[in-house]
């Protein structure tokens, strides 16, 4: 068994202060008691925040003034913008922000016909280290606290409907696609994936069926996300089906086979009966062979059951400095024909913002 520790040991760099949105409801009053104010002023800060989307105190008039500025102390700005950057006719905003210890991480925003998504990070950095992915080249940083994860939310919810995306939209999906490896913040995540779902006052209110959770497979982190009730899309960044090549492209395979993260998976789906989706990062020459597509059918099928799983082909984004690019077209529409074969769904995801270096894996690796 080969021993990970820099998955779990993040590097011991001060989390961020307090913020509203760290605390469930109950906290939330002990909060306001603590500051000596009536407990009701935790719902009414609360209703702003995560119902106007608003951190601006001078706005919450039904807040006395003196009441406001001790409220205050439950909003410091933890997610500051430092640059925005547009692609796609306006339809994909990156935002790269700035931390309270000047920690870098990047959110991507993006408008399709019929919904609005952002894409957040769960850490600076990510100690996963995927040899084809820009994040992971640069090791882990820190975790992201709670509330840097429900600001990034927050902020696109507002940005979507001040229209940031060339008409008012609602955010209505977040994937935790952005960097880092969530499930190695497993407490900060599931705490913000908690604001996000609960409905206004003591969330955002997006649908958890919106909302997809990306990991490269830790089992047990995936069995006990199974266990706590919140039916949210599990991703799982698989990238091949055989553990020989899966150990070099998702070291963490060296810890946790294929078969393992397979059977956590359908757990998940059979518990949540929502379908499992499955990425797959095509690279040329690498792990696009016809034979590597018909295995991975047959795998589905077998260990998870096609009615529960769906693959999402991703074109390998390049990242600078490597020899490896994305598969031709024929190639990958084989691959695709292959999977469908197996009965197994099968989609090409489409690369938003390569323009602007917010396509996967290559969040702020452009700013270092
Ligand atoms: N750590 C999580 C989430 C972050 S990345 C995970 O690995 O799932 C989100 C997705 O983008 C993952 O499937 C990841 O493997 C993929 N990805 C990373 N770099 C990429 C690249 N250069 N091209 C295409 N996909 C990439």
């Amino acid at each position: 068994m080969t021993a990970l520790p820099l998955v779990f040991d993040a590097p011991r760099r001060a989390l961020p202060p307090r913020h509203l949105a760290d605390l469930d409801p109950a906290q939330r009053r002990a909060a306001v008691g603590e500051f000596g104010l009536p407990e009701f002023r935790a719902d009414q800060l609360a209703r702003h925040y995560f119902g106007r989307f608003t951190t601006d105190v001078d706005t919450m008039t039904d807040v006395p003034a003196a009441a406001r500025e001790t409220l205050r102390g439950l909003l410091p700005s933890l997610v500051v913008p430092v640059l925005e950057q547009s692609c796609d006719d306006g339809a994909t905003r990156k935002t790269l922000w700035k931390g309270h210890d000047g920690t870098r991480a990047e959110s991507v925003l993006m408008g399709y016909p019929d919904r609005a998504t952002v894409c957040v990070s769960s850490q600076a950095g990510c100690g996963m280290a995927c040899p084809f992915c820009a994040t992971g080249q640069g090791g882990l940083e820190r975790n992201l606290s709670t509330a840097e994860i429900v600001e990034q939310v927050r902020q696109a919810a507002a940005a979507a409907r001040d229209g940031a995306l060339g008409r008012p939209a609602r955010l209505s999906n977040v994937v935790f696609m952005g960097m880092g490896e969530p499930l190695a913040n497993y407490t900060r995540v599931v705490a913000a994936l908690r604001r996000i779902t609960s409905p206004a006052p003591d969330g955002l209110g997006i649908s958890a069926r919106g909302v997809t959770v990306s990991t490269v497979g830790l089992v047990p982190a995936i069995d006990r996300l199974t266990a706590e009730g919140l039916p949210v899309t599990l991703a799982v960044s698989l990238h091949t089906p055989d553990d020989e090549l899966r150990d070099t492209l998702v070291p963490v395979n060296n810890r946790w086979k294929v078969s393992e993260v397979l059977g956590a998976a359908r757990r998940y789906a059979q518990a949540t009966g929502r379908r499992v989706s499955i990425e797959y990062a095509l690279i040329r020459d690498v792990n696009d062979q016809p034979w590597r597509a018909d295995l991975l059918g047959k795998l589905l099928r077998q260990d998870i059951g096609a009615r529960f799983v769906h693959v999402n082909l991703i074109p390998l984004n390049p990242t600078p400095g490597s020899e490896w690019d994305a598969s031709p077209r024929p190639v990958q529409d084989e691959f695709v024909r292959r999977v469908l074969a197996a009965g197994v769904a099968c989609t090409v995801r489409d690369t938003r913002g390569r323009e602007i270096a917010a396509a996967c894996g290559q969040l702020a690796a452009s700013q270092v």
